[in-house]
């Protein structure tokens, strides 16, 4: 019985109450940046809570070889408990954040939780946007952010070839065949030549009527070039190899409509069973469960040590936070970022906790920016060091399957690649999560196909 124990002490004690429990902190999301938080807090007296709406931590750089066939789902993910199995400080909740209580200093979910914190830290992400047009265009023109999208956007693109094989209408054979991806950042770029390979290597000896290498895939960029984030050089060098696939570009012509039987571009039509949408992001919906200034992407403008203005036991970080450095450079929306944000954030929170000075000030580390193009070509941009073609594509590997979170991962995705290097063969050609309906017409409008 400790009570008395206490009383007696209060009664004696006139020195003020400190309070020896562990500090409650909690992390919002188990994506690169609130991974990174967490494993920075490992050995930190605290009671550390992850709450993700997913079981798992997600890679998205290689979200489009999942939809393309390349790789499997679980290739690419990790399950967040085992990730965290040894940090026994670290607990992990499966539930969606809904609100956070501010005043009363509470993480508020789906399931009816109220979860208490000391510190916060919200790493939740961002999703697509479509320039105000979401509620139309989502619908046609698919976005790869879950893996939920990309294995929906795998069925889209394998379907397209099985209707086309059974399609008596060369027109319609011909919309069926054609491929449009929306926005020419790395993961447009990626997805081109991506699908290029699958229509042009991967299955050009699996169909008796269509020919599949004869499929269009067109890239379309509003803005001047492609990969705007990448120096000119290595752009044009990525253009040329898509070229090369046979990807044709639409470069400085924005997309106008978007419907379920293509898009239009100024006064052109172009007709097509997939489009793939890869031009825009927002972040999650952070900012509006603090009440806190954004940005117009919606992300939570921070303060250098990524707290929220005015709430220093608040912090904000990844996708979702806007962040500037002394220069007013932003931090950009790329997963280094986000891991260097959370490793900075978990050092700083563990600091107060010790009572030890606090971490240098957060100062973000380029190390560059890499996009593939097909099976052995990529653009690689490391300052000093620049890489095209071939050695550019096996650096790229190499990153890749170091980054990537778990042994298995790491063996099974190089293993994947050597073999689709040697076989070109796409191991992860699967239309899962529909039945298909021999009874149902060839061509419905891409829009209906889902909801068929
Ligand atoms: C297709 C694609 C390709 C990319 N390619 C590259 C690349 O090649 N190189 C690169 O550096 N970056 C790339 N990025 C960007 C990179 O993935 C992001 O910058 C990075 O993931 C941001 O990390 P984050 O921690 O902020 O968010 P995320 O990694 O997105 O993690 C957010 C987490 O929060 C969880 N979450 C969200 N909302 C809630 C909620 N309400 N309740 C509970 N949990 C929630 C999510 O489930 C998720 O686990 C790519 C992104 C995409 C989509």
């Amino acid at each position: 019985m400790s009570a008395p124990t206490i009383m007696s002490t209060r009664i004696i004690t006139s020195a003020p109450i400190i309070t020896t429990r562990p500090r409650k902190i909690v992390i919002v999301g188990a994506g690169f940046g609130g991974l990174a938080a967490a494993q920075a807090l490992r050995h930190a007296k605290a009671e550390i809570t992850v709450i993700d709406r997913r079981n798992f931590h997600l890679f998205q750089p290689l979200l489009y070889q999942v939809a393309t066939a390349a790789l499997s789902p679980a290739d690419i993910s990790a399950p967040i408990r085992s990730v965290l199995r040894d940090q026994v400080n670290a607990r992990v909740m499966l539930d969606k954040v809904t609100d956070i209580d501010r005043g009363r200093r509470l993480v508020l979910t789906e399931g009816g939780r109220a979860v208490a914190f000391d510190y916060l830290v919200l790493a939740t992400g961002a999703r697509h946007s479509y320039f105000g047009r979401d509620q139309e265009w989502a619908q046609f023109a698919p976005g790869i952010k879950t893996l939920d999208d990309a294995t929906r956007l795998r069925a889209r693109i394998l379907l397209a070839f099985e209707r086309a094989e059974l399609e008596p209408d060369p027109a319609k054979r011909k919309a069926l065949l054609t491929f449009l991806v929306i926005g020419a950042g790395p993961t447009g770029v990626e997805l081109a030549g991506a699908i290029a390979e699958l229509a042009r290597k991967a299955v050009t000896r699996d169909f008796r009527t269509i020919m599949p290498e004869s499929a269009s895939i067109v890239l379309i960029e509003a803005g001047p070039r492609i990969l705007p984030s990448f120096r000119e050089g290595l752009a044009r060098a990525a253009a040329r190899s898509l070229e090369a696939m046979g990807v044709t570009l639409r470069v400085g012509q924005a997309v106008s409509e978007v419907s379920a039987e293509g898009v239009t571009i100024g006064a052109d039509h172009l007709s097509a069973g997939t489009i793939v949408w890869a031009a825009g992001v927002k972040a999650s919906a952070a900012g509006r469960w603090l009440s806190a200034e954004m940005d117009r992407a919606g992300r939570v403008r921070v303060e250098r040590d990524f707290s929220l203005p005015g709430a220093p036991d608040i912090f904000v970080i990844g996708d979702t936070a806007a962040h500037a450095d002394a220069e007013g450079r932003p931090l950009p929306g790329v997963a280094p970022a986000a891991k260097q944000a959370g490793a900075h954030v978990g050092a700083l929170i563990a600091a107060r906790l010790a009572g030890r000075a606090p971490p240098a000030p957060f100062r973000y580390r380029d190390r560059g920016a890499m996009a593939t193009i097909g099976r052995k070509s990529a653009v690689v941009d490391l300052g000093r060091l620049r890489l095209t073609g071939l050695p550019g594509w096996l650096l790229w590997s190499l990153a890749h399957v170091w980054f990537l979170v778990g042994f298995r991962n790491r063996l099974s995705v190089a293993t994947s690649w050597f073999w689709s290097y040697l076989t070109w063969e796409r191991g992860a050609r699967l239309i899962t999560g529909q039945e298909i309906d021999g009874t149902r017409p060839a061509l419905p409008p891409a829009g209906r196909r889902e909801a068929a």
